[in-house]
């Protein structure tokens, strides 16, 4: 509870904070605040998204959603990328602009822009600094990162006061731009990975196998497909063979090996002769509709 109260305390910051970055960055005629003020968008949607997909991710499964709703919280990862993804380019586009044609900027005014910043993203990092979710926790080093980045504007700023170099400031610009498009790439990889059902990075599955075929009376483990539903809650399903007559202690055994495994959720179809289907043949798409039931 006080975790989620919290996050919603940074969301509320973050959200404020932005906007009126927003119009900083316009009063200022500053891209580094620009920058920072999409960065900072992209950050209370992030928490937001969290904070209410969080909630619905936690609903259990129903009919619709069998797999509960935890997914939710991967859409909210996608959306938020994809936001700032496209925001960051924008920022790089015009950046680069003012690199051949630079502009006239307000460097007192982004002197005070640049402290309030850094105040500001304090108290968000020293409210979000308690709690005890991972959730929470990486809120909270972003925040600190964040104070990190208007330090930098700030010195920027000082620096563009006394030389009048415009150029620094589109050059700030971009360094936070793709600062934000880095980790974004790497957000978006990883949703992707979800989407397309990759084995999770940390499974390995001819370890897995190996580990399984060391269990008793298991002659052979096959089909083995191993997804995860959020990066966190991983799922298998496999066939088994064995011939013993206390199967469901085989089973005991094979779901405490998946269980080492980071795999909490599984399906095993057993049978006593080998099925003969090692792998998967998935049907193409024109074989759909053929199903008369
Ligand atoms: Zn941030
Ligand atoms: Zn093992
Ligand atoms: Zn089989
Ligand atoms: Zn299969």
């Amino acid at each position: 509870m006080k975790t989620e109260k919290n996050i919603l305390i940074a969301f509320i910051l973050n959200l404020g904070f932005s906007i009126f970055e927003f119009f900083g960055g316009i009063f200022t005629n500053s891209v580094a605040i620009l920058s920072d003020s999409i960065h900072d968008i992209g950050d209370a949607i992030s928490i937001g998204v969290s904070y209410f997909l969080e909630k619905k991710s936690k609903k259990g499964a129903d009919k619709n959603y069998t797999y509960g709703y935890i997914r939710y919280s991967v859409l909210g990862g996608l959306i938020t990328t994809v936001i700032l993804m496209v925001g960051s380019i924008l920022v790089i586009y015009n950046a680069i602009g003012r690199i051949i044609n630079p502009v006239e900027v307000n460097y007192h005014g982004m002197i005070i822009f640049a402290v309030i910043g850094v105040v500001l993203n304090l108290i968000a990092a020293y409210v979000t600094k308690e709690g005890d979710s991972i959730n929470q926790k990486s809120v909270n080093l972003h925040m600190l990162e964040d104070v990190l980045g208007w330090i930098v504007v700030l010195i920027g700023a000082i620096i563009m006061n006394f030389t009048d170099i415009k150029i620094i400031d589109p050059i700030m610009s971009i360094g936070v731009a793709l600062f934000i498009l880095i980790n974004t790439l790497e957000n978006l990889k990883k949703v992707l990975n979800l989407f397309l059902e990759k084995t999770p990075y940390n499974i390995d599955i001819d370890e897995l196998k190996t580990h399984l075929l060391k269990i008793e009376d298991v002659e052979d483990v096959h089909h083995i497909h191993v997804w995860s539903i959020d990066g966190f809650n991983n799922y298998a399903t496999m066939h088994i063979v064995s011939k013993s007559k206390n199967i469901d202690e085989v089973k005991h055994k094979i779901r405490e090996e998946l269980e080492e495994h980071n795999i909490c959720h599984s399906i095993l179809e057993t049978e006593t002769e080998i099925c003969g289907e090692k792998e998967c043949h998935p049907h193409l798409h024109k074989e759909e509709g053929h199903h008369h039931h």
